[in-house]
């Protein structure tokens, strides 16, 4: 993989990629994204790749079957915002970019692609602020929020990818699910208070 990127270099200029692994059966991630999406790449990074594989119940095992159905690396294209205001898309077979599809050549095997909006992921709000962590900072739950928007909107587009005949309320509502879940418990763990509305 090294190899690949540094030849691709030229080809790539304008976007930086960075490639993530995370448990054992998760795809790797070959993140794409432009060059003052480095912050942004940085937290999918740590959100892949330590706080999922650390979670411990409710929220990881909504998503037990997705690993074994999807292809060992999924290409991640990072931007700010979609033009048509969506959080994310999954690209179905056919619809892939330029790097997906010579990835995919290059190693031979077939290679999943989703494109992530971070800013909108940022602002995106799904609970009420009623709901928030009584007494934690702001800075903190938003960072915590972010983490958990990024996650939740991975999966549901890597949901998308694996399960293609899937409704989509079938699948929004597990990444709801899995948001409410993974607040929870990173509320707990890092701020050591609870979440929700008592
Ligand atoms: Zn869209
Ligand atoms: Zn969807």
């Amino acid at each position: 993989m090294p190899g690949l990127l540094a030849r691709w270099r030229q080809w790539l200029r304008g976007r930086k990629q960075k490639l993530i692994r995370a448990g054992e059966n998760m795809p790797l991630l070959l993140i794409s994204y432009p060059r003052d999406g480095e912050a942004a790449a940085a937290e999918l990074e740590t959100a892949y790749a330590h706080t999922l594989p650390a979670m411990g119940g409710q929220a990881r095992r909504l998503y037990d079957s997705l690993w074994p159905a999807l292809p060992a690396i999924v290409v991640v294209q990072l931007r700010p915002s979609n033009p048509c205001g969506c959080l994310g898309h999954h690209h179905p077979p056919g619809s892939e970019s330029r790097l997906a599809r010579r990835l995919a050549s290059e190693l031979g095997h077939a290679v999943a692609e989703i494109d992530l909006a971070y800013e909108s992921i940022r602002s995106w709000c799904p609970e009420p602020l009623s709901s928030l962590a009584v007494g934690a900072g702001a800075a903190e739950m938003e960072a915590l929020r972010f983490r958990a928007a990024l996650l939740a909107v991975l999966l549901h587009e890597m949901e998308h990818l694996a399960f293609p005949d899937r409704s989509e309320p079938e699948i929004r509502s597990r990444s709801r699910e899995f948001y409410r879940q993974a607040m929870a418990e990173m509320v707990a763990q890092e701020l050591g208070r609870d979440y929700g509305i008592a």
